[in-house]
């Protein structure tokens, strides 16, 4: 026993343990979360009218006198089992604003909707996989005496690919900066469109709002050489959201040229600091807007929900672009596990958080996410439903939703989280179980459809 790894000697501990299939229940029910929060209390429920008790919970029974709920972290780094669950709320979330359902009427299916891609501008060239790096006809050097094209072709998991031709080159505060405001960038291309559909068809712009209504969902994706671009799905509805028809002159293409015209002309200007001036800050030159097809039942909305979904279990740890956890020291910089171009970015972030001027950016306490401080998913309140009703839908069809006629009576409190090691391996194996049995219900569910 004492040759074994302390995780294995200690899952055997537990499984020793009388209150053990209990417990295994309750690791089952968080789907085999990896850091589960542990809470100490009770749930009475009482009918309204006789007072009489119809249930009690307490935690006085449980193994360890707790309940062991979800983390619910998003990041699949963090808690694969979570970060599951979180991406497939997002993909509903996504698709109930393209195909309606969850209480959006199945009517928008018809709305101008598109799929918009923006992008960080450059700043500096990096190595491109692909086609030749950047072919030179006459090379040529750069100040720093490094060469100034790449005539290499490089495999797309090459680690040459995203880091800078010449660092020294690289603007690295403004690609800094530029995260710090892609938030901001993004609220003014959104009012932007409004204007510029409302000026096109020469409303005045405050009266938009009595007309249509624009509703988005969008995510954040880090690229190769660690700059975010947005993914977005844009809707134009009647000025009462989703429910409403939006007006005659709102069509997909009148959508798509105010997005167009607007990524190429918004601005967001820095503060003047004596450091580094005042920066211009811009989208890069490549926009997608892709209208979506109305028939709504092609692959087209699906795929472009499944897709958004992706990026919302993926931290910057996992493109490369950064940690999942916050770095609160220089050391953490040198020591974190990225690319030489990574860390250059963390560096620069830290060092501008220093600038007083810079303070309200919070560059340090985003030095993880290269300053970048942006919810990963970002909607407008109209979109769709929100990740609070999908989770009470999902406790509903479990039956934990309260009865009418009753009244609940709770006391929580918090009193730990996280896994022993063994704790942690047997939660793990219950997350990998459940994915599979998963994985093999859409499988036979998809050889269903192909006989049909
Ligand atoms: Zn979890
Ligand atoms: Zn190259
Ligand atoms: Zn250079």
């Amino acid at each position: 026993m004492r040759q074994l790894p302390e995780a294995d000697r200690d899952a055997i501990r537990l499984a020793q343990d009388p209150k053990f299939p209990r417990w295994l229940e309750q690791i089952t029910a968080t789907g085999g979360c990896a850091h589960p929060v542990h809470l100490s209390g009770s749930t009475t429920t009482l009918d309204s009218t006789t007072g009489e008790i119809i249930r009690h919970y307490d935690t006085r029974d449980e193994p360890g006198e707790r309940l062991l709920v979800r983390c619910r972290n998003r990041r699949a780094t963090i808690c694969p089992a979570c970060s599951r669950l979180h991406a497939g709320d997002t993909y509903h979330l996504v698709r109930a604003g393209l195909l309606g359902g969850k209480n959006i009427p199945i009517t928008i299916r018809n709305r101008p909707r598109l799929f918009v891609t923006l992008t960080a501008p450059s700043f500096g060239p990096v190595h491109r996989a692909g086609d030749r790096c950047r072919p030179r006809r006459n090379g040529g050097t750069c100040e720093h005496g490094r060469p100034l094209g790449c005539g290499a072709l490089h495999a797309p998991d090459a680690a040459v690919v995203g880091q800078p031709l010449c660092p020294s080159c690289y603007d690295y505060t403004a690609h800094v900066l530029w995260h710090a405001h892609a938030s901001k960038l993004w609220d003014r291309f959104v009012i932007d469109v409004r204007r510029r559909l409302a000026s096109s068809v020469g409303l005045v712009q405050s009266r938009f709002a009595r007309h249509a209504r624009l509703s988005f969902a969008r995510v954040a994706e880090y690229q190769k050489r660690a700059a975010v671009h947005v993914h977005a799905v844009v809707r134009l509805d009647g000025p009462a959201g989703p429910d409403d028809e939006p007006p005659a002159w709102g069509s997909a293409d009148l959508l798509s040229d105010a997005v167009h015209a607007s990524a190429r002309r918004v601005l967001v200007h820095t503060l003047y600091s004596s450091a580094v001036g005042e920066l211009a800050l811009h989208w890069g030159a490549q926009v997608d807007a892709r209208p979506l097809s109305a028939q709504g039942d092609g692959p087209d909305d699906d795929a472009v929900a499944a897709y958004v979904a992706k990026y919302v279990t993926k931290g910057a740890s996992e493109t490369g672009a950064g940690t999942d956890h916050p770095l609160t020291a220089w050391e953490d910089i040198e020591s974190a596990p990225v690319s030489g171009h990574v860390r250059t970015l963390m560096r620069t972030c830290w060092r501008l958080g220093e600038l007083p001027e810079y303070e309200p950016l919070h560059l340090r306490t985003w030095t993880h996410t290269l300053g970048y401080r942006g919810h990963i998913l970002t909607k407008s309140r109209a979109y769709s439903t929100t990740y609070a009703a999908l989770r009470a839908e999902r406790a509903h069809h479990k039956g934990h939703a309260d009865m009418p006629d009753m009244v609940t009576e709770r006391h929580w409190r918090y009193v730990g989280s996280g896994h022993t090691p063994g704790a942690a391996l047997i939660a793990a194996g219950v997350a990998d179980d459940l994915a599979e049995s998963r994985r093999l219900g859409r499988e036979a569910k998809q050889q269903g459809k192909g006989r049909r």
